[in-house]
């Protein structure tokens, strides 16, 4: 709650007094045409991270400007939230990430980009974002290397030092536990200090069975008490809690190849809908259901 508020707060000095209006007509909207709030976005199917390990497609797919105008054209109504996203991938990678920003910008009322912030080309950090979301695998160069097979910490840091000094959008920094990463909270919370990240958060890492590398089950912290995971003797893993309702319920997925899904985790074993026309909102609005019943094969692994 609060961080939405400060979000809130934040993105409302930014773009102006008639922000929350439009935010609740279009909330309002959503709710009457039963559509979904948000929209997660995968610009590009590639990645700069380089982890060692780590098999791309060779020729990542990337979501085209016009592609996503045409599906949040025919939306019955615009999303209140677009967040760019990866799902084994990196928003940056796309080479039309300007374009794709301000066309996303234009339909919804917060637009925010989660990235692992390598390789940012520079002027990106004026990108028309109101949220950065920097997610970063671990806070020291030892468990870093560890887990990536790379030494990349010092650029990430500087990456998101250069954002916060040259944006007026939030910059948030989040850590993600991993077995290598284990015991990073400490040396996390020392860089949050030295270098006055105002906005943090810690999460442990989704297991993955199709994720190139992080996901699998070699990288997931179940040794750490709040892992959502635990393994048994045959090391076979499980959530340790069974969770209620879908914490994606409110939102959508369009992938880099511009298919629309229920989420970023499930595959084409799951509905997924290839036409940006009124009827494929109307039929993903019908998802929510079955996404709250976690009846897609991927729902199993949903912390
Ligand atoms: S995997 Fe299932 S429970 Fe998790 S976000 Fe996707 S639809 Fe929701």
């Amino acid at each position: 709650m609060k961080r939405t508020l400060t979000t809130g707060i934040t993105i409302w000095k930014s773009r102006g007094l008639l922000w929350p209006v439009a935010l609740l007509l279009r909330a309002t909207a959503c709710s009457v045409k039963k559509t979904a709030r948000g929209l997660i976005v995968e610009p590009s199917q590639g990645c700069t991270g380089g982890c060692i390990g780590c098999s791309l497609p060779e020729k990542p797919s990337v979501l085209e400007p016009e592609t996503l105008e045409a599906w949040l054209g025919v939306s019955p109504a615009e999303p209140v939230t677009i967040h760019f996203s990866g799902k084994h991938s990196d928003p940056l990678a796309s080479p039309d990430i300007e374009s794709l920003a301000v066309a996303a910008r234009r339909h919804c009322s917060m637009l925010s980009i989660s990235t692992i912030g390598l390789g940012m080309k520079p002027g990106l950090e004026q990108l028309a974002v109101d949220r950065w979301i920097f997610s970063i695998p671990a806070a020291t160069e030892k468990s870093w290397i560890q887990l990536r097979g790379n030494n990349r910490l010092q650029e990430a840091i500087e990456t998101i030092n250069t954002v916060r000094e040259n944006s007026t959008a939030m910059v948030e920094v989040v850590l993600t536990i991993w077995k290598a990463s284990a015991d990073d909270i400490k040396p996390f919370n020392a860089l949050k200090k030295t270098h006055s990240w105002k906005h943090t958060k810690v999460v442990f890492g989704r297991f993955d069975p199709d994720g190139y590398h992080f996901g699998r089950l070699e990288n997931i912290a179940v040794n750490s008490r709040e892992c959502p995971y635990s393994v048994d003797e045959n090391n076979t893993l499980s959530l340790k809690n069974t969770p209620q309702g879908c914490p994606l319920s409110g939102y959508l997925f369009l992938d880099a190849q511009g298919t629309l899904r229920p989420c970023p985790f499930t595959g084409d074993e799951s509905p997924h809908l290839t036409e940006p026309e009124q009827n494929s909102w109307k039929q993903a609005g019908e998802w929510v259901k079955n996404k709250n019943g976690r009846e897609y094969p991927a729902c199993r692994w949903c912390p």
